[in-house]
């Protein structure tokens, strides 16, 4: 169908929530914003997120896509074998580093979460270990 004024009445239609939105507004924002926000709430993984690059050692290609709880865990480990302060996460110099050389998406992790990251770390590692021990 055509509006009177040329645009197309065309209307998208999310297979999450089933609710129908304009499509001749000329932008695809609203649609994105919709799709970050609906995928989570019906348990899907928001997979609308720009995905980069990554190159294997071999030098084939895939592509990657940020995990911000497997970044938290990263940094556990890293503040776990490096010795780094429990509130690295948080200092605006780890943010500028991180963002400028490796990911501009990355969000600073306040000390209280990485205290919990490191103590799930503990526990998941000692799990490891005892039921290594056990066989
Ligand atoms: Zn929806």
């Amino acid at each position: 169908m055509t509006l009177p004024n040329g645009a197309s009445d065309l209307r998208a239609k999310c297979k999450f929530c089933h609710k129908n939105y304009a499509t001749s507004t000329g932008g695809t924002g609203h649609l994105r914003r919709h799709m970050h926000k609906c995928m989570p709430a019906h348990g899907q993984v928001d997979t609308t997120t720009q995905t980069q690059l990554q190159r294997h050692p071999d030098g084939s290609v895939r592509s990657w896509q940020f995990d911000a709880m497997h970044a938290r865990e990263c940094l556990a480990r890293y503040i776990a074998q490096t010795d780094q302060p429990i509130s690295i996460g948080e200092s605006p110099f780890y943010k500028e580093l991180i963002t400028y050389a490796y990911n501009p998406q990355y969000k600073p992790v306040s000390r209280t979460t990485t205290r919990n990251d490191l103590i799930r770390l503990f526990e998941t590692e000692m799990d490891d270990l005892v039921a290594e021990i056990q066989l």
